[in-house]
């Protein structure tokens, strides 16, 4: 049996985040919606619209063409696509075809072992980035199919990588980067979920030490991270089988992946250019651009994902717990919140073992949780002695439990932190009057002995004494 080498190329579409869609002024969030509602003349293909770009649109995918090393074409346009299918109500798709947004760029990734450390960065190079509409949703029902054309006409970003993955965990690692790329220039929020980003996989084999790149089998629409590894890791076993007795495919091919099955399905052989009978829009001007115009783009966009992780490691936190703050923009936002305030150490202790300790017992998802401001508040009232460190992690406790907010909390259950001079000078006499042996022990030279003073205070005043207050008392008193 020859030795044989995994060949895996993406393709990426990406919603992106805009008000309205590509080609009109239709609301683009269509989630939740009722079917057909937010749709017009223009994304319905009616005869006599002109559809016109969304400015939006183009700079984010220009900001998302730039954060993956891509080159701008200062000249590119629009073509048409052209198939037929109830999904695409114009009988065509508005995409790029030879003139593409921007092309040859690189995402490097890190692989990582089963406790989140890297073992290893590597890089897959990106042949081109371009935009187009999307297509309406069908639902299949019985022998009925029901079309939804509220995405119909939603800005696309379509990301094709050369084949550079060697294997579904190396697809999966680098789709999860290029998803925290997008997140951060604010190109698409890449929900999952709600069908945001969506892979096709192409996935091939050839004999170790060979070139030559043998026919492919493309799995067509995996929205999941799951999905694409499992479908991935299915066609890589079905290809070797294959190549057992018949070698590499005799053409290409096109599959769905049926997730219940945990199989793919022969869907046809692959469509080429020709079928699309592709051509440029007549309808939509070339798009020319200044490079200057691309610089003031390049100069605004934030830092990535990866020289964010390099600063917050170099704060101290780990690989894994960096990765959780820019997975998660909710903790992020508050990390960086507390962090302005404080120290990085301090605010990664509060929101990634405090508080994801907390909602984990509560079994609550962040979103339910304290927000950033909620957040501020306590760490305010920690740092003005309201409350005790230690009183502070009781109260974030049920701020997570009760939703209500600190202050409320602290005044509910009376934790504020004892501060006030006199109450604190009662309490040191006390002290003092009750344990004449611990103060004899330090007047002869025993510091160790204002322990129990110090604990008298504590314990009397049910932990709520301000303990730095306390020994500058019982310093001043004896
Ligand atoms: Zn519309």
């Amino acid at each position: 049996m020859s030795d044989l080498e995994v060949i895996i190329g993406l393709e990426v579409h990406a919603q992106m985040s805009t008000k309205t869609k590509m080609f009109c002024g239709c609301d683009n969030d269509a989630f939740g919606k009722q079917p057909n509602t937010t749709v017009c003349p223009i994304c319905m293909g009616h005869p006599g619209t002109l559809p016109v770009p969304n400015a939006t649109a183009i700079e984010k995918a220009i900001k998302a063409s730039l954060a993956i090393g891509c080159s701008i074409n200062l000249s590119n346009h629009f073509d048409r696509k052209h198939y037929f299918y109830p999904d695409l109500p114009m009988g065509f798709q508005i995409s790029q075809y030879d003139f593409p947004l921007s092309s040859k760029g690189a995402v490097t990734y890190d692989m990582f072992d089963t406790s989140g450390n890297v073992t290893e960065s590597k890089e897959c190079g990106i042949t081109r980035l371009h935009m187009e509409n999307d297509a309406g949703k069908l639902t299949h029902k019985g022998s009925t199919t029901l079309c939804d054309y509220n995405r119909a006409g939603t800005p696309l970003m379509e990301i094709v990588t050369e084949p550079d993955l060697r294997s579904a965990d190396e697809a999966v690692a680098f789709a999860q980067e290029l998803r925290r790329i997008l997140i951060a220039v604010k190109a698409s929020e890449a929900d999952m979920f709600k069908g945001m980003m969506r892979f096709d996989a192409s996935i091939s084999l050839r004999e170790k030490g060979t070139e030559k790149l043998n026919p492919r089998s493309e799995i067509k629409n995996l929205n999941s991270f799951k999905s694409l590894e499992r479908a991935l890791q299915y066609e890589e076993k079905r290809l070797r089988k294959h190549w057992d007795t018949d070698g590499p495919l005799p053409g290409d091919i096109t599959v769905g992946w049926i997730d219940d099955e945990g199989k793919t399905k022969m869907l046809r052989d692959k469509e080429t250019a020709d079928d699309y009978r592709y051509f440029p829009e007549p309808d939509i001007p070339p798009l020319e651009f200044d490079q200057k115009e691309i610089d003031v783009i390049a100069a605004s966009l934030p830092k990535l994902p990866r020289e964010l992780k390099d600063e917050y490691i170099s704060l101290g936190l780990d690989e894994k717990q960096a990765l959780q703050l820019i997975d998660q923009s909710t903790l992020q936002t508050m990390f960086e919140a507390i962090r302005s305030k404080t120290d990085a150490k301090r605010a990664s202790s509060l929101v990634l073992t405090q508080l994801l300790g907390f909602l984990n017992a509560a079994e609550k998802e962040v979103a339910e949780g304290p927000d950033a401001d909620a957040m501020l508040e306590l760490v305010g009232k920690i740092d003005d002695g309201t409350i005790s460190s230690n009183a502070g992690k009781d109260v974030l406790q049920k701020m997570v439990e009760t939703g209500k907010n600190a202050s409320t909390i602290i005044e509910a259950e009376g934790m504020q932190q004892i501060s006030d001079d006199g109450a604190i000078e009662d309490l040191v006499q006390q002290a003092i009057d009750a344990n004449p042996k611990a103060i004899e022990d330090y007047k002869g030279g025993n510091e160790k002995a204002l322990g129990a003073i110090v604990g008298f205070v504590m314990k009397e005043s049910k932990g709520q004494a301000n303990p730095g207050k306390v020994n500058e008392i019982l310093k001043k008193k004896i």
